[in-house]
C-alpha cells in the first residue's frame, strides 16, 4: 500500500524559485474594503498566501503560492491583480 503522507509533508516536497523582484499577486487594498472579501481570501487559500491585517487591510506572501487559481475565481472583480510568476520562478511540484 502506498502512503502519500499528510498534506503538510506533501507540500513540503514542493520547490519554490521566489521572484524577489517582483510579486505576481498585486491586492487592491481599496477594493478590499469595499468589498470585506479579506475573510474570504485568508479562508480559501490553502497555501496561507493571504492573511489580514489589523486595518482590514490583506498582506500577501506570495511566495508560497501554489498557483491554484482559486484566489482568482472568488475574489471579487477588481480586487486581485494575478499572474503566472515570472520565467522560471514559482512553484515546482514533486511527484512521490
Ligand atoms: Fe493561494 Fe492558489 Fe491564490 Fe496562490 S493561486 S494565492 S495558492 S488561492
Amino acid at each position: 500500500m502506498v502512503t502519500l503522507g499528510s498534506v503538510p509533508e506533501r507540500l513540503a516536497r514542493n520547490r519554490y524559485e521566489l521572484d524577489e523582484g517582483e510579486s505576481h499577486i498585486q491586492v487592491d487594498q481599496d477594493a478590499v474594503r469595499r468589498t470585506g472579501c479579506g475573510p474570504l481570501l485568508v479562508a480559501i487559500c490553502s497555501a496561507h498566501v493571504y492573511r489580514l491585517e489589523d486595518d482590514g487591510s490583506v498582506g500577501v506572501e506570495y511566495a508560497a503560492c501554489l498557483e491554484c487559481g482559486t484566489c482568482l475565481a472568488v475574489a471579487p472583480p477588481g480586487v486581485l491583480s494575478w499572474h503566472y510568476p515570472r520565467g522560471g520562478c514559482g512553484v515546482a511540484f514533486r511527484e512521490g
